[in-house]
């Protein structure tokens, strides 16, 4: 077998939560390195970047709320020490958001979210059907009313990517182009992995990000995989041209028979319409009911969309985990952390997640934000719910 030299760091997976880890570990010193086929691939090739703490927000889901209110700040200083390290524009847009009812159940459903955010202390605006159009022209004559919230904004996931494996590659972070079969444990600690040509590369710590599959490393012990699953979401994405624009100023979205829509438009004339939601195990096909049922919602809240060029369409898979929040840090397994589960949220977590984890790989600790995503909560409640 062949033999690599060994690295302080090891993170399985180069989507943007691996990258970030890495990033942030070479930055504090580590010796880091990334094996995946693909760095840069994964969810964020698909994800709208809407960055919802607030509209995100769901009832039981108050201690997520706080790591996303934690990652949103320290949004524009990431989003300015990427940009300045690697030249790249992120495609941050602090644009605000509008949630709107088309009927009265909606309207209902919105009401109720605007209570949980006051009584969760985040700021947002009730507003009528009328003052929804007059911010947002394009919206259909039916809207009954909607929330702006001007904290939540976006970025472009797909550019979010590309810059950090700039900035890993300019903090000396190196990429393995293979996939880790198996992690490699010695003496009761992960060690390293070995990828699919044979190779065994060790380290001293190893970081499991591999979004959706990260249940799925061979290697890993029984009580120490993650129990995270893929959720399918379709994606659109149309082409605003000039003469329509601005067709949005803002995110705009609405749950309509139940289901969410949202339309996320970008400086470059991006419109990026999303998303379903199903539970499909890794299945990534576009279905043409999946397109029909996106551009039907996003037609009935923004009836001018049916003008515009639709450039692409395509299906990514979240990386959920039972309680819709993210596993962090260290495990059971000595020599092993996560950093997994991230679901929805991933973009709006790479921040956090990212000092997260250096903390964690250089202290052998959480910090206090992050304590309660530790992975160990799963097995707790496992342990709890056993015959005595
Ligand atoms: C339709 C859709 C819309 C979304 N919209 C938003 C949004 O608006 N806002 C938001 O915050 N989030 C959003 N998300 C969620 C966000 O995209 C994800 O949470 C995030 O991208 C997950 O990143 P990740 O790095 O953990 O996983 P992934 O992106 O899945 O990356 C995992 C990487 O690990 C690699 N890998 C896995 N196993 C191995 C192995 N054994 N060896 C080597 N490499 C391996 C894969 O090749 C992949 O590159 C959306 C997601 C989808 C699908």
């Amino acid at each position: 077998m062949s033999r690599t030299p060994t690295a302080d760091v090891l993170v399985v997976g180069g989507g943007i939560i691996g990258l970030v880890t890495a990033w942030r570990a070479a930055q504090r010193g580590c010796v880091t390195a990334v094996v995946d086929p693909e760095p840069g691939g994964g969810a964020a090739q698909v994800a709208a970047g809407m960055l919802a703490a607030v509209t995100e927000l769901h009832h039981g889901e108050q201690t997520l709320l706080g790591l996303n209110l934690a990652s949103a700040r320290r949004y524009p200083d990431f989003v300015a020490e990427l940009t300045e390290l690697t030249g790249h524009d992120l495609g941050y847009r602090r644009c605000g958001t509008l949630a709107v009812a088309l009927d009265t159940d909606d309207r209902a459903h919105l009401r109720e979210l605007h209570a949980l955010q006051a009584r969760s202390g985040l700021e947002s605006h009730w507003l009528s059907g009328r003052e929804c159009r007059r911010l947002e022209p394009m919206l259909a004559p039916c809207v009954r009313g909607g929330l702006r919230v001007d904290g939540d904004h976006q970025i472009d996931p797909r550019r979010l990517s590309a810059a950090l494996v700039a900035a890993c590659e300019r903090a000396g972070v190196v990429f393995h182009r293979a996939w880790a079969e198996r992690l490699s444990v010695t003496g009761g600690r992960a060690s390293g992995v070995v990828t699919g040509d044979g190779t065994a590369l060790a380290a001293g710590q190893v970081v499991l990000a591999g979004g959706s599959l990260s249940g799925r490393l061979a290697g890993v012990p029984e009580h120490v995989l993650p129990p995270v699953r893929p959720v399918k979401g379709q994606v659109l994405r149309l082409t605003v041209p000039p003469r329509y624009a601005p067709f949005l100023h803002r995110t705009v979205r609405a749950v309509v028979r139940g289901s969410q829509v949202y339309l996320v438009p970008r400086e470059n004339g991006e419109l990026v319409v999303g998303a379903t939601s199903e539970e499909l195990g890794w299945d990534t096909t576009v279905t043409a009911g999946g397109v029909y049922e996106l551009l039907r919602d996003a037609h009935e809240l923004v009836p001018g969309i049916t003008e515009l060029p639709l450039t692409e369409t395509r299906a990514g898979l979240r990386p959920g985990s039972p309680d819709n929040a993210p596993l962090l840090g260290p495990t059971e397994l000595d020599g092993l952390l996560l950093a997994t589960g991230h679901y929805r949220n991933g973009v709006l977590l790479t921040p956090v997640t990212g000092d997260a984890l250096a903390h964690a790989l250089t202290t052998g600790e959480l910090p206090a934000e992050a304590r309660p995503f530790t992975p160990r909560r799963f097995r707790a409640a496992a342990l709890l719910e056993q015959p005595a």
